[in-house]
């Protein structure tokens, strides 16, 4: 019969002998196998005592930021949700009132945004989707949590907090080519 690939293998059907029936020789091999690996350096951690550097650019827990004046950017245009390939975000929009201008930067903002960090696979399309530079990943990781109903994340856990010592630095994200795509003028509405 013709062969698909080369990864098959051919068993043989011949009977043990004596010294393999003993397995000894198999256990042996085993424990030596284990021997091996205690000299060997260890690819684990003590998670949470010891932690990883991570990479700058890692994709943790979201954030949605607000600007220099404490506005909140986003302005639930939905183009991170349509981006999502795990669909994992949802917005409904609000109009903005005039005395809200202080709290929303557009004239339109997400009344409610969720994520649900069960479904999201940290791929960072909705931050490469966002217009309005409202929404990072950040080097924080998502909490372990007992419930599926606390995984769904809405804004009070991710709008960033107000105070200006507690705001989430994201600019080890903007790597030089971004940075350099953002002296476009034609892009002035991110500043
Ligand atoms: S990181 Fe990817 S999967 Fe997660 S919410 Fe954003 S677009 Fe969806
Ligand atoms: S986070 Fe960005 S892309 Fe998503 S709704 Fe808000 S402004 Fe639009």
């Amino acid at each position: 019969m013709e062969k698909l690939t080369n990864r098959s293998k051919m068993v043989a059907d011949k009977r043990m002998t004596f010294v393999e029936r003993l397995y000894f020789v198999q256990i042996i091999g085993g424990m030596l196998i284990t021997i091996k690996h205690f000299f060997r350096r260890k690819v684990t951690i003590n998670y949470p005592e010891k932690k990883r550097t991570f990479s700058p650019v890692y994709r943790g827990k979201h954030v949605l930021k607000r600007d220099d004046e404490g506005r909140e950017r986003c302005t639930a245009c939905g183009l991170c949700a349509v981006a999502c390939p795990a669909e994992a975000i949802i917005m409904i929009a609000a109009e903005r009132k005039a005395e809200e201008e202080n709290l929303y930067r557009e004239e339109k903002y997400a009344a409610v945004y969720e994520i649900n960090m069960l479904r999201c696979i940290f791929c960072g399309d909705c931050e490469d989707a966002c217009p309005k530079e409202a929404i990072f990943l950040t080097d924080r990781l998502v909490e372990s949590e007992y419930k599926r109903k606390t995984f769904v994340y809405g804004k009070d856990l991710l709008v960033e907090p107000l105070e200006n010592d507690k705001r989430i630095d994201v600019s080890k994200r903007q790597t030089p080519e971004v940075l350099e795509f953002k002296k476009n003028k034609k892009f002035a509405h991110n500043k």
